[in-house]
């Protein structure tokens, strides 16, 4: 086990979590695969909008926490990705365009189980947000590979839009 900035400073009240003045809640990944089987089987593929849309509204909040340069903003929070359990996260590509990552061991895909298509929607919403904090524009993300569907990863891209 290595030693996690997060735990560090994970502040405990009864009844309440909290990092740096925001608070967190553990909950099992399974919790969160059961809600999306079930908004799946309501809304079929624009679920996975749903997702992402909660993705971004806490990505936004941690990344606008962030301090230093671009590269040193996305290189954090992906480092806090990892520290809070959200999978191992390593970055591939960071140019003035376009954002490559790599997640291993998802929760969110290990959860999940066995799909067709990707499944980590909360994640790839985190990480438009974090393009929107960053670059001052949302660069659209996909996940291009996911483990769910039998990839030994998940990766993502975000791209910037074309003229912003
Ligand atoms: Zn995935």
């Amino acid at each position: 086990m290595t030693s996690n900035p997060v735990l560090a400073e994970l502040a405990h009240e009864p009844g309440v979590l909290s990092w740096r003045g925001g608070r967190y809640l553990l909950i099992r990944p399974e919790t969160l695969a059961a809600v999306q089987r079930a908004v799946e089987t309501t809304l079929g593929d624009a679920a996975a909008e749903c997702f992402a849309a909660g993705g971004r509204a806490g990505g936004g909040r941690a990344a606008s926490h962030l301090a230093g340069t671009p590269a040193e903003r996305v290189e954090r929070l992906i480092a806090m990705g990892s520290a809070i359990g959200w999978g191992e996260f390593s970055l591939d590509a960071l140019t003035a365009d376009r954002l490559a990552i790599t997640v291993r061991r998802s929760p969110f895909a290990e959860a999940y189980g066995a799909s067709s298509h990707p499944v980590c929607h909360v994640t790839r919403g985190v990480l438009e947000a974090l393009t929107e904090t960053v670059f001052g524009t949302r660069w659209p993300a996909r996940e291009t590979a996911c483990l769910a569907t039998g990839a030994g990863v998940c990766r993502f891209e975000a791209v910037r839009p074309p003229g912003r």
